[in-house]
């Protein structure tokens, strides 16, 4: 499907929250500043490959369900497609389709050596048992097979899944290629080629950008106050890492409440907490908070690290942030984006904030393709010189052609996957 090439003033409020609307308006915009030739446009606008497929699993209690799952080729123009696969009851291949054409953007913000893809099974995991996960995830991984590949398209986690889904991925893969292939997906356990410094790395990929942003403004971690929508991976690891380096996290939002401390919440007794008691509220560290209100507290930074379509045009005029991280993929819809700019919030683009987990996948792939493993301090040493080059390259190109970081991030990303095109050229 060829996007439905529009500018962000042009979409609709019934229509801001469909993702893949929202990355053909961002596309468009940049491509316009760019003056991409219609072809161009045309080939990039649109994904490489998508394939759907219909699983069926035989459940616990003896029925056969079928489950639908996809899996989107963006582009393979820098090198095989990179991208995660998650599990969600109300998945659609639209999202799909956004999400694999973000990561393309992503991985050459980063200017590391893939295109982008994304993977998606329709189902709630929250329902499921343990057995039954694995199923789906064995026979998706069947029925993708021939479609991912080290060389080809490298699967990762995303939202819903972990690494334990990772590794029956690898297994199965390696089961019918009748050898074990561990670059087939990144985020494994360390034990089967994962990376050390994996986990924590899109978390840590934010506060890097963060730290660098605040010293544009002359402040410091312990002056800057912090706002944090989402506990998982991205969330809870960048809380974690940001407030052993002193930065105020004052309040944290779940799907199930939030909690707030304007002195700074202990975030190693928050984990805790959640471990026990298996939520964020009741925390004695704090007082828990409205979720609908503690978004929009006054606080230096706002990170979304949970899903898309958080700050609409509904409620982004309700921000009262300086920097606004993206640590989750497309929190920020485009209308949003208006109100935000208005109100001269520093956006870092979620296709640079949290490419710090696409970063140590592929340090992860490098790292299994040779067989040789690195240590922590150099994979982190490694995914700093890459966020803080790219950050600064970003808000260099902003300043120089007038655009805000996000068209600039797309801008940089465009050129240079346009670029990779033209030189191969078009194979007839
Ligand atoms: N799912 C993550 C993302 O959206 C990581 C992708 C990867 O490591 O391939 O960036």
């Amino acid at each position: 499907m060829v996007a439905t090439l529009t500018s962000p003033e042009s979409i609709s409020i019934e229509n801001e929250k469909n993702p893949w609307l929202a990355a053909a308006a961002r596309f468009e915009d940049a491509a316009n500043r760019l003056n991409l030739d219609d072809g161009m446009r045309k080939v990039l606008g649109t994904s490489a490959r998508e394939l759907t497929v219909h699983i069926p699993v035989l459940l616990d209690d003896g029925r056969i369900e079928v489950f639908t799952g996809y899996r989107v080729q963006h582009s393979i123009a820098r090198g095989p497609a990179k991208g995660g696969i998650r599990f969600a009851p109300d998945g659609t291949l639209d999202e799909v389709r956004a999400l694999a054409s973000w990561m393309t953007w992503k991985c050459a913000v980063v200017n590391i050596p893939f295109g982008g893809g994304k993977g998606g099974v329709i189902c709630d995991p929250n329902i499921l048992s343990d057995t039954e996960l694995e199923k789906i995830t064995r026979r998706y991984t069947a029925e993708i097979i021939d479609f991912i590949g080290p060389e080809r398209d490298v699967p990762a986690p995303d939202v819903n899944t972990n690494e334990k889904v990772m590794a029956w991925i690898m297994d199965t893969y390696s089961m019918h290629a009748r050898h074990t292939v561990t670059a087939i997906v990144t985020g494994k356990p360390m034990a089967l080629g994962g990376s050390r410094g994996r986990p924590e790395a899109t978390g840590r990929g934010c506060m890097m950008v963060i730290l660098r942003a605040l010293k544009l403004m002359n402040k410091r971690p312990e002056d800057t106050t912090v706002v944090v929508q989402g506990f998982g991976n991205v969330g809870g690891m960048a809380s974690q890492l940001m407030s052993a380096v002193g930065f105020k996290i004052i309040a944290l939002v779940e799907y199930d409440g939030a909690v707030y401390n304007p002195n700074g919440l202990d975030i190693a007794a928050l984990q805790q907490h959640r471990k026990e008691t298996g939520s964020i509220t009741g925390f004695a560290g704090g007082e828990d908070m409205d979720k609908a209100e503690a978004m929009f507290l006054e606080c230096d930074v706002l990170l979304p690290a949970a899903t898309e379509n958080v700050l609409t045009s509904q409620n982004a005029h309700r921000v009262r942030c300086q920097i606004l991280c993206e640590g989750a993929n497309g929190p920020t819809t485009p209308l949003a984006d208006l109100v935000l700019a208005d109100r001269k919030v520093f956006v870092i683009p979620d296709i640079l904030a949290n490419a710090g987990g696409v970063t140590v996948s592929y340090f992860e792939w490098v790292q299994d393709r040779q067989g040789f493993f690195w240590n922590e301090q150099l994979v982190n040493e490694r995914l700093q010189e890459i966020m803080d080059e790219s950050f600064d390259a970003i808000v260099e190109y902003a300043r120089a052609h007038h655009v805000n970081n996000r068209i600039a991030a797309y801008m940089v990303a465009l050129d240079r996957v346009a670029g990779a095109i033209k030189l191969r050229g078009i194979y007839a």
